[in-house]
């Protein structure tokens, strides 16, 4: 017998999970109105796109442009426009993005095709790690499955080490590192409902440029649309997914998520901003890597089960949906997991219950042998009311998480094509 890689099942299984972001969204899905995503589609080149559309995307970078210089300050480019955009590299500069990344064409083993007992690969790369296969031009994907596989794709290195590219116009990091994964961290999180102390001792905390990806990979999707690249169209679709259900995930929606007296011990410890960074980086990153890596665990296992778990039916919410613009609906899904922030995270806490996450020298996603599954199973045994409350305020995120990718697709079927002047998108 031969799994999908082709190798024989006699051999030790491999590991095998799929991206929070894939499942979340193939979820989410599943209780979407609209019958588009049944459809299958082929795959087609990114130049094949830009071959169609360069005139077309001419306006909409320019728009695209003029809000980073709002945030980033005034860059001479954002007048003159952009030049031609025929190759992978003008695209990838033209959207202020990594030129150094590369535009993967895969689809994922879906859960249905895995054996149930695979067992379970903590890695959480993009391709080719994981469950990736790549896909051939003209072969045909089905569009929830193209939707699903790419809504993981800005967490594949196109948000990284963008501030050491002047001519981006992003202007000072606010927060994160200046490479690496965590250099994409503005782009990934918005901190809309921190406590005004906290804003006003760190105003950087403010800057985000989340909402703004958000809404030029609309424009783009509405641009590929129009030029019949619906490949693109989708995969741009899948890009703004990501951004949005990030947004609802307690460690991207507060930038702290500890009790007042406990931030300003810290702060009084080390007034200095730069310093007060240094000493707290690695302890939030703990958490954050931590909560993340916990909520990934629970997840695969429970697909890998058939399980019907509390995270399946939050996500699906009976297919409820947000209306109304983006603004609105980024404010009133991230303020979910604001609020929700700081009682995960002390539950995160008792969890894992290892002095290590308050390190400022220690780092937990550098440490591959991080017995998690073993804490998990543990606290699970010992203590289920706590792992049950965790689970329970996850859902909740998650049910955020399911609206506002529900919320992209029907939007993409009915609204955006052009950038108006207010800088939303009309059609
Ligand atoms: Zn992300």
């Amino acid at each position: 017998m031969t799994d999908l890689n082709g190798k024989n099942r006699e051999a030790p299984v491999q590991g095998l999970s799929w991206s929070t972001h894939y499942l979340l969204t193939r979820i989410a899905l599943q209780t979407c109105s609209d019958s588009s995503l049944d459809n299958a589609i082929p795959v087609t080149p990114l130049e094949d796109f830009l071959s169609r559309s360069h005139n077309a995307l001419r306006d909409p970078i320019r728009w695209y442009w003029g809000l980073l210089e709002r945030k980033g300050g005034p860059t001479a480019s954002v007048h003159a426009g952009p030049g031609a955009i025929t190759t992978q590299q003008d695209f990838l500069t033209a959207l202020r993005l990594n030129p150094e990344v590369s535009i993967p064409y895969v689809r994922c083993i879906t859960p249905e095709e895995a054996p149930p007992d695979a067992p379970y690969d903590p890695s959480r790369s993009g391709p080719p790690h994981g469950s990736y296969q790549e896909t051939a031009e003209g072969e045909a994907v089905k569009v929830s499955e193209i939707v699903s596989v790419f809504s993981d794709e800005p967490d594949w290195g196109m948000d990284q080490d963008l501030f050491r590219a002047e001519s981006y116009g992003y202007g000072p990091i606010p927060f994160g590192t200046p490479t690496g994964h965590s250099s994409q961290a503005c782009f990934h999180m918005a901190f809309l409902h921190e406590p005004p102390l906290l804003t006003a001792v760190l105003p950087r905390l403010k800057k985000s440029f989340l909402e703004e990806r958000v809404r030029v990979f609309l424009a783009l999707a509405g641009v590929a649309f129009d030029e019949r690249a619906d490949y693109w169209g989708w995969r741009f679709t899948a890009w703004a997914i990501h951004y949005l259900q990030d947004v609802t995930q307690p460690y991207h929606a507060r930038a702290l998520p500890f009790p007042l007296w406990r931030i300003l011990l810290r702060l009084l410890a080390h007034p200095v901003p730069k310093r007060f960074a240094e000493k707290n980086g690695n302890v939030l990153m703990n958490r954050h890597y931590l909560f993340e890596a916990l909520v990934h665990l629970i997840f695969n296992t429970a697909v890998k089960r058939r399980d019907d778990h509390a995270f399946m039916t939050a996500l699906k919410m009976a297919g409820e949906s947000y209306r109304g613009p983006l603004a609105a609906v980024i404010d009133r899904a991230s303020a979910i997991a604001a609020t929700r922030a700081l009682r995960v995270n002390a539950l995160l806490e008792l969890i894992l219950n290892d002095p290590r996450i308050n390190r400022s020298d220690y780092v937990a996603s550098n440490d591959p042998s991080y017995p998690l599954a073993e804490k998990l199973a543990q606290v699970s045994a010992d203590q289920p009311a706590m792992v049950r409350e965790f689970v329970e305020l996850v859902a909740e995120c998650l049910a955020q998480a399911g609206m506002v990718s529900r919320y992209v697709v029907e939007r993409t079927g009915t609204a955006p094509r052009r950038p108006d002047s207010k800088g939303l998108s009309t059609r």
